[in-house]
């Protein structure tokens, strides 16, 4: 079931200049041998979803290609080294609902661990500032019994739509018609449940609520069982993490894909014929019976297709933005966080860093912290110098956990909103009108051009999981495709 990788055939070579593809135009980096090899199965990304994808249909006895824009895999994941040793510094926690990532954990031998949650939190919202324990948030009672009937009513709302296809349900237009902040506006009057949610949406969307359609949260904490599930700690998306790094599993994967997996190869064209589709990138010129495309809909809209795309799949990509994130991981000699009797976990609308996380010292020696810059902060700060973020980091971490914060080991961050092929994170977020308007050209293959990546999985929309289940559903459509 090797991959064809021999050069190409006189009558491919005709195939490929029948369907236009610029063979001559290309780079001369690109070697004869490169340009022009057959496979059946084209996948655009490295990711999560393409590495699955990849792994399926190897499995499927087809060949495959994995052409790769960056000059690394893992997508929206990515290690990087805290005081020696390695971390995520892309996507890092799974949840025991996200079976998919922990099976491929198992698989490829990674080790989960529990994120720490012993000790108080900090909550600091609408100028009142408490320590709580567990998941309930540590709002005054009447506040938290606002915020709790509104996070009720929002997820009877969730529970009744169809994902992935939420814009089937009756009540769709409706929802697509408000923004997540109208909503608030409206059934949240008080200010320490509103802000708390606006926190909230900025920790898990990387977004603001005014980004953000209704119907698009909505679906979104459907796919992932339930707002709970997508912000607790203990049982929910922060369950655990990984020891070293989730990017290790990646690149396991693309270790056994071995010569399949192309770095430094964006695809610039997709042309497809009656025959085959032809992908163009910096390394050459491939040839194949499919092609799926896993980079999120705004960069996937950075590629020329022929013939043109239907206008309801270019629209979409024109609406669905990627939310913006800084992540930053900080070491210190010691956990002293710990030593006041904290957890770590800290959520703010008074600091711009934040929320953050112990990140664990059964994983660092010392003691780690981890911690986002989310939405309109990300915005924010995204262009300003790393001494000035790092300045700002250790104010707001010095805030509530004293000087002590103010003297890190180490000190590392990636600026997602900048890296050249995500542009962002965590994940695409439809505004209003999109999901009713365009979504169905999120999952819809475009002829022989199918589409994956976890913003068209069918559970954990938005999360590595996804991503996975992503990879795997597209796999089995191209393999059961003439
Ligand atoms: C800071 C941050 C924290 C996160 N935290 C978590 C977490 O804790 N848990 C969790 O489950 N998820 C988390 N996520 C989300 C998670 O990382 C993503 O959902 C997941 O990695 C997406 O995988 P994907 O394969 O769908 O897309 P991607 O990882 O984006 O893969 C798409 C790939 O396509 C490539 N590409 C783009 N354009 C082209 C082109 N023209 N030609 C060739 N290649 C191209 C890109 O370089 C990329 O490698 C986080 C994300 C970020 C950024």
């Amino acid at each position: 079931m090797g991959d064809k990788q021999n050069g190409l055939s006189r009558r491919e070579a005709i195939a490929i200049a029948a369907s236009g593809a610029v063979v001559a135009g290309l780079p001369g980096s690109a070697s004869a041998k490169e340009a022009g090899q057959t496979v059946d199965v084209i996948i655009v990304g490295a990711g999560f979803a393409g590495l699955s994808a990849a792994r399926e249909l190897r499995r499927a006895g087809k060949s495959v290609v994995v052409l790769e824009a960056d000059e690394r895999v893992g997508g929206r994941t990515k290690a990087a080294t805290l005081a020696g040793e390695t971390i995520d510094i892309g996507g890092q926690w799974v949840g025991p609902t996200q079976t998919h990532l922990l099976a491929l954990a198992k698989d490829y031998g990674v080790r989960v661990v529990p994120q720490y949650a012993d000790g108080e939190n900090i909550i600091d919202i609408a100028g009142r500032m408490a320590r709580y324990r567990g998941e309930t948030p540590g709002l005054a009672d009447e506040d938290l019994a606002e915020f709790g009937a509104a996070v009720l009513q929002l997820e009877t709302m969730a529970a009744r739509l169809p994902v992935p296809r939420p814009w089937l349900a009756p009540e769709a237009p409706e929802l697509d018609a408000l923004t997540v902040e109208s909503w608030l506006l409206v059934n949240v009057p008080g200010k320490p449940a509103r802000e708390l949610f606006r926190a909230l949406i900025r920790a898990v969307m990387s977004s603001e609520s005014a980004d953000v359609s209704l119907l698009a949260l909505l679906s979104y904490m459907a796919s992932a069982g339930g707002l709970e599930a997508l912000i607790a700690t203990r049982g929910g998306a922060q369950d655990s993490l990984f020891e070293g790094s989730v990017w290790s599993i990646a690149s396991k994967i693309a270790a056994e894909l071995g010569g399949a997996v192309v770095l430094g190869a964006p695809v610039s064209r997709i042309e497809q014929d009656a025959k085959g589709v032809t992908a163009t990138s910096a390394k050459g010129v491939w040839r194949g019976a499919r092609v799926i495309v896993t980079a999120p809909p705004a960069m996937a809209a950075r590629i020329a297709y022929a013939p043109p795309l239907p206008a309801r799949r270019d629209g979409l990509t024109q609406r669905m933005p990627l939310g913006n994130v800084i992540k930053v991981a900080l070491a210190y000699d010691r956990p002293f966080w710990r030593e006041q009797g904290l957890s770590g976990l800290v959520i703010s609308d008074k600091t711009e860093f934040g929320p953050w996380f112990d990140r664990g010292t059964s994983l660092t020696k010392g003691g780690a912290l981890v911690g986002f810059f989310d939405g309109a902060p990300a915005r924010r700060w995204a262009d300003r110098t790393p001494a000035e973020r790092r300045a700002r980091v250790l104010d707001d971490l010095a805030e509530y956990f004293g000087e002590a914060a103010r003297h890190p080991v180490d000190y590392v961050e990636e600026v997602w909103t900048l890296a050249p092929f995500q542009r962002g994170g965590y994940v695409s977020v439809p505004g209003p009108g999109v999901l009713t308007g365009f979504g169905s050209a999120l999952l819809d293959p475009v002829g022989r051009i199918h589409w994956a990546g976890t913003e068209t999985a069918d559970a954990w929309v938005g999360y590595i999981d996804g991503a996975i289940r992503s990879g795997e559903r597209a796999a089995k459509e191209v393999a059961g495709a003439p």
